[in-house]
């Protein structure tokens, strides 16, 4: 993505998420994406998370009025030219940060492009979203997607489809995008029997696909982080979904290649420094 010439004012991207103390994760791999790439990083934290390599041992939810007042607050001064969700923890926050996008703009509703990582849990199996809150995610935040970007425990959680090949993940896109998203991505690199990462994208009327090498690492924390901020970015900058997908991806898949060993635990996707 081209960078701002230094002095002028760069484009903005808003994440709306959870904060990862083990640095790996959530916000700080949405901001430190956003500013590799060029863009500034707006943020309202929706919680905060206590983690390390070895898992989420906890979190603390942001009163959901303060998450919606955030967004507001950076919308009506600042300015974003896109957005992205990632951990909302609770139905309450969602329903907070899906009026205040209809407020500001953000969504389908509005100009400005938003991407939903649909984040329920994390790698390690620790809880992210409260389960009540799947209807809230299937009914009131995915309609407003310009994307949704969930994994294959996603998409299960979501939709009720086990992704096992080309055919069931066509059907889960099929689905998430009759909940109301514009195009629906449904990432296959979590799927271990192929030597590939296959994600499938859908808009109501073509699939296309993305194929790249399936990078096996241990080392894979804020991954799905990562390409949705990716993606976010490439939107801000004006390209259309399937090319800030392809971006997201080759930018993702150079994170995975340059990933590394922290803690005891699974260590994080590379900044790219
Ligand atoms: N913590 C936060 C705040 C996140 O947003 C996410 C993922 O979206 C995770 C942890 C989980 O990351 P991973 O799936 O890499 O474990």
């Amino acid at each position: 993505l081209p960078l701002p010439p230094n002095g002028t004012t760069p484009l903005r991207v808003l994440t709306i998420a959870g904060t990862d103390s083990g640095g790996g994760a959530g916000i700080q791999a949405d901001s430190r994406t956003m500013a590799l790439c060029g863009v500034h990083a707006l943020v309202a934290v929706a919680a905060v998370t206590v983690q390390n390599s070895l898992g989420v041992s906890g979190f603390h939810e942001i009163p959901p009025h303060i998450v919606a007042d955030q967004v507001r607050s950076v919308a009506t001064d600042i300015g974003v030219g896109a957005a992205k969700t990632g951990m909302l923890a609770s139905s309450a926050i969602i329903e907070a940060v899906a009026g205040v996008c209809n407020e500001v703009g953000i969504g389908r509703s509005g100009t400005v492009p938003l991407v939903v990582d649909p984040v329920c849990a994390s790698m390690h199996g620790d809880p992210l979203l409260h389960p009540e809150a799947l209807d809230a995610v299937r009914h009131t935040l995915i309609p407003l997607a310009t994307i949704v970007t969930p994994n294959l425990d996603e998409v299960r959680l979501i939709t009720g489809i086990d992704v096992v090949d080309d055919a069931t993940a066509r059907q889960a896109a099929q689905s998430l995008h009759a909940l109301g998203a514009q195009w629906a991505l449904v990432k296959g690199g979590h799927l271990r029997t192929s030597t590939e990462s296959r994600d499938i994208l859908f808009d109501g009327d073509r699939f296309l696909e993305f194929t790249s090498t399936r990078i096996d690492t241990g080392n894979d924390h804020g991954g799905g982080d990562t390409l949705a901020a990716a993606i976010a970015c490439a939107l801000a900058n004006g390209y259309d979904v399937p090319n800030a997908v392809e971006f997201g991806k080759e930018w993702v898949t150079r994170c995975l290649e340059a990933a590394y060993d922290l803690g005891a635990g699974h260590g994080p996707v590379s900044p790219l420094w």
